[in-house]
């Protein structure tokens, strides 16, 4: 058999060293990858049967190659499923273009970042050379306006420091992809803890302009980094937007998603003074004032398309257009920021927009013969073979379908899936694997961080995900939370459909991920239980032993 894979990221080493493992005598595995060095795992310590930590670490390519594992050093500018090949380009100091054939092919081309508006300031953060360029711009910087809530904005928004930070998030509380509003409130007590404790007690100030949890504009200086794991070196070619591109690359190359101490290339400073706009929406970024109060004007005018109306809907106090002339809106900026929140519509300036609203799957200069889900992604079922029976995708360029017949699971583009696909991809292009309906490999969503240094573990539906359409009454949460502030704090919320466990966040030092993986798996009802199923004196991995 004749393996390609596609790709130096997670998904993608992850499934070629997998080939490789399972590989006949005679089989051949090559893996192209534009950058000269690629991304792994390593230190894989299991937690339970289905939770896993590692470290993601950058390795050079030459390392990785083994006898029965080819690294070609180039940009795939086609792919041809007649003739199951795919036309490699040469990337800077690679080898001259080649054509490769394949028995099997796996696409683990990765994702890149959404780009909220085209305007010279607003910046996406992919690879090391959009962060060195980010950092770079950084300096001379007075004020950067982050949009997003996802882990990228969590973690940037954490790690800036020297400037003024406004947070734009749509969501009434932080880290919404990950944290219900009590988690999160944990993490903010964490913050402001952290902050002190770097200050030397001097003490965080907040900004309660908004009140409580829901709503709550407020200042704080976040700390630590989610991941730990090896430094990140060079990942290669430019991020969204940058450098040339070979043909059917859209004019747009992108290195592998960045490793874990990405925000070490950030310049060092005092904390940055962040201020949290919630329920925030930005309809644009501009060149000059006077260009984003006519946005806002525009967004109310009957013309306007919906998403614009919808927006500007937020706010319920009408006109105030930039007019009202605050703090974030005097002076002179580089970019102006539309944006629509609870208060009125505003304009600020700004001299940077992170634009951390999410990634699409990188997928536009494969063939249209490979059916696309609508986000884009390749589409694939729990086999993850695309709609060629020769080629299979994984990790952040697919889009797994047919997720209802999983009740635990669901996709989101992480590490832990990058690589629970690569192996799963190659388990069965090898055949090892009954690759028909459900796979045990998505049989439950689990994935292990860290915030604020602290381990966090997500097991199941761990936020409600898939439970919309249950009645309400039926779905209850309990939490609990130990030693607030103290080293040893921690953080444990559940979630329960009709008396069954269904998914669960645990921060800190928790030992429950096995008890909880196998109370969502088993579908005990401990419903009876009630909060006391958080009671810290209860052992109830002995109970539900
Ligand atoms: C700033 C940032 C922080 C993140 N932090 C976390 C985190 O803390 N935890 C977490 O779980 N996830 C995090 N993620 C998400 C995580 O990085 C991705 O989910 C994961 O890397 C996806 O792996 P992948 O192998 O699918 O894709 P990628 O890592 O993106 O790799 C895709 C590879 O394909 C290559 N490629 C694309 N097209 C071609 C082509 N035509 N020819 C040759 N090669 C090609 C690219 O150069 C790249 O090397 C973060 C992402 C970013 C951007």
């Amino acid at each position: 058999m004749r393996y390609v894979v596609i790709g130096g990221g997670i998904g993608g080493v992850c499934c070629a060293e997998e080939l490789c493992r399972l590989a006949a005598p005679g089989d051949e595995v090559a893996l192209v990858s534009a950058s000269p060095v690629l991304k792994g795992v390593s230190n894989v310590v299991r937690l339970a049967k289905y939770v896993e930590e590692f470290t993601v670490v950058e390795r050079d390519a030459e390392a990785v190659a083994t006898p029965n594992l080819r690294v070609v050093r180039g940009w795939v500018a086609g792919v041809d499923p007649a003739s199951k090949t795919v036309r490699v380009a040469p990337a800077d100091g690679g080898p001259p273009p080649a054509e490769l054939a394949y028995d099997a092919l796996c696409i683990c081309a990765g994702a890149r970042p959404k780009v909220l508006s085209h305007h010279e300031r607003v910046v996406t953060l992919r690879d090391t050379e959009s962060v060195q360029d980010f950092a770079a711009r950084l300096a001379g910087a007075h004020r950067v306006v982050v949009v997003g809530n996802g882990g990228i904005a969590l973690e940037l928004v954490g790690e800036v420091r020297g400037v003024e930070v406004v947070w734009a998030l749509r969501h009434a509380h932080i880290g919404d992809a990950f944290f219900d509003a009590d988690a999160a409130q944990f993490l903010l007590g964490e913050l402001t803890a952290a902050q002190r404790a770097r200050r030397g007690g001097e003490g965080a100030q907040q900004d309660e302009r908004q009140g409580g949890p829901e709503g709550q504009g407020s200042e704080a200086q976040c700390a630590e980094r989610r991941e730990s794991g090896a430094a990140a070196g060079s990942s290669g070619r430019g991020g969204g937007g940058g450098g040339g591109a070979p043909a059917g690359q859209g004019g747009r190359r992108l290195g592998a998603a960045l490793g874990p101490k990405w925000s070490d290339a950030l310049p060092h400073g005092a904390p940055a003074n962040v201020r949290i706009e919630r329920h925030a929406t930005v309809l644009g970024v501009y060149g000059t004032r006077a260009e984003a109060v006519a946005a806002l004007a525009y967004a109310d005018s009957p013309w306007a398309p919906a998403a614009a109306a919808g927006a500007a809907a937020v706010d319920g106090s009408g006109g105030g257009s930039g007019g009202g002339g605050s703090e974030l809106d005097r002076g002179e900026w580089p970019a102006w920021v539309a944006l629509a929140g609870p208060e009125g519509r505003t304009v600020m300036g700004a001299d940077l927009v992170v634009s951390a609203i999410g990634v699409e799957p990188a997928t536009e200069w494969l063939p249209a013969c490979l059916e696309r889900a609508p986000d884009g992604g390749l589409s694939v079922r729990a086999d993850l073979r695309t709609s060629d029976p020769s080629i299979w995708a994984a990790g952040d360029c697919c889009t797994l379908r047919g997720e209802e017949q999983a009740p635990h699971f669901f996709q989101m583009r992480l590490w832990t899936q990058a690589r629970l696909m690569g192996l799963w991809a190659a388990q069965v292009m090898a055949g090892r694997q009954e690759d028909s309906g459900l796979s045990f490999a998505f049989e439950l969503f689990t994935h292990v961080t860290r915030f604020l240094g602290k381990k966090v573990v997500f097991v199941g539906l761990y936020n409600g995900q898939k439970l919309g359409t249950q009645p309400r009454g039926d779905v209850v949460t309990y939490s609990r939370t130990l030693d607030a502030g103290g080293p040893g704090s921690t953080f444990v919320r559940v979630l329960l459909l009709r008396g069954r466990m269904q998914g669960a966040v645990l921060i800190g030092d928790t030992d429950l991920e096995e008890t909880f993986e196998n109370l969502i798996l088993d579908g005990l009802d401990v419903g009876g239980y009630g909060p006391a199923l958080l009671d810290p004196n209860i052992e109830l991995d002995h109970v539900f032993d």
